[in-house]
């Protein structure tokens, strides 16, 4: 373990130097506190014996500063003959981890330094963790997000996404659209070849369509075979060209069968947009695109419909 002394004493240094070397720590020395402090923001100290009186920064000053940084945690002794009870509050209080009297009784310090490497350990035991739980709980915010069947974000960050969309469109006046696609006969995949390719079918719809958007948008899975896009800054074109390119985007998909022959496949698609004049929540604009996706199924599928459409009635889900 390293060491930094810092004393102003030329005879302070060398004996302490002497004997923290004959007990295998290795010593570095300085004579001054802003030394000192450069020598500490290095990073290869763990523990500082410090002076009280030096030039440049007394002892408590190096220690407040010490404790400003950031990183692993320096343990730190102030060694001084100011022996007094309010100069051992003062320094403990400036951040010192132990107080020391001068002239040093080694026996004592070799076992406060044990002390010292006690708390390093436990410090770093702390540290890492802490550092082992962040990771989870990033991991686990990662899962409470995802779908963990096809890697994209679940009906939860769904929501958070469309929310945070509409609270964005209202502030900035651009509208965002929402784009929701349907995989039509789903289900006969399901039946004719097992739930084990529907699942395969539904990745690679997935897939298909997260390339599709690019950077327009974020896509999610809304439920079953259902995905849904959130796409900032549209306006009507632009969404029904978004819909459009995802729908021919399914349709241009190569489905191998386990028969080894190519199926088609495609999706229904509604759309609906946000128009930031218009006062309706976010639910309304999911219900518009719910009733476009259902008018898509009723025309024959594998087509757009984007909200309003012709004959469009206020969706009855939005009264709730
Ligand atoms: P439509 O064109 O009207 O949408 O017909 P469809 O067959 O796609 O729709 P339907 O709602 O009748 O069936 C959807 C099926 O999707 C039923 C359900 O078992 C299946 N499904 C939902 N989630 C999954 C999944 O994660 N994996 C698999 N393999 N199937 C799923
Ligand atoms: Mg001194
Ligand atoms: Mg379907
Ligand atoms: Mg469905």
């Amino acid at each position: 373990m390293k060491i930094l002394v810092a004393d102003d004493d030329r005879t302070t240094r060398v004996l302490l130097t002497r004997t923290l070397v004959a007990w295998g720590y290795e010593v570095t020395s300085v004579d001054n506190g802003l030394d000192a402090l450069e020598a500490v923001r290095g990073g290869q100290f763990r523990v500082v014996l410090s002076d009280w009186e030096m030039p440049g920064l007394h002892g408590p000053e190096l220690c407040v500063r010490v404790r400003e940084m950031s990183g692993p945690y320096v343990y730190l002794m102030l060694l001084t003959s100011h022996g007094t009870s309010s100069h051992v509050v003062e320094g403990l209080e400036a951040g010192a981890d132990d107080y020391i009297a001068k002239p040093f009784d080694p026996p004592v310090l070799r076992a406060r330094l044990t002390v010292a490497r006690r708390h390093l350990a436990l410090q770093d035991e702390l540290a890492s963790k802490n550092n082992e739980l962040a990771r989870a709980n990033s991991e686990l915010a990662r899962i409470a997000t995802t779908d963990p069947l096809l890697d994209i974000g679940n009906r939860r960050s769904f929501e958070d996404a469309i929310a945070h969309a509409h609270g964005n469109a209202r502030r900035s006046g651009m509208g965002y659209g929402v784009v929701l696609a349907d995989i039509d006969h789903f289900k006969r995949f399901n039946d004719r070849h097992g739930h084990t390719f529907g699942d395969h079918v539904l990745k690679c719809v997935a897939h298909a369509l997260v390339d599709a958007l690019g950077t327009a948008g974020q896509l999610f899975r809304y439920g079953g075979e259902e995905l849904i896009a959130v796409a900032p800054e549209q306006n009507a074109g632009s969404l029904a060209a978004l819909g459009e390119r995802l729908r021919a985007a399914v349709e241009q998909m190569h489905l191998e069968l386990p028969t080894g022959t190519l199926s088609s496949i495609s999706v229904s698609v509604g759309t609906a947009l946000f128009d930031p004049t218009e006062a309706i929540s976010c639910q309304v604009v999911i219900d518009f695109a719910d009733a476009s996706l259902y008018q898509a199924k009723k025309l024959g599928r594998n087509r757009v419909v984007c909200w309003p459409f012709d004959d469009a009635r206020p969706p009855h889900t939005s009264q709730f």
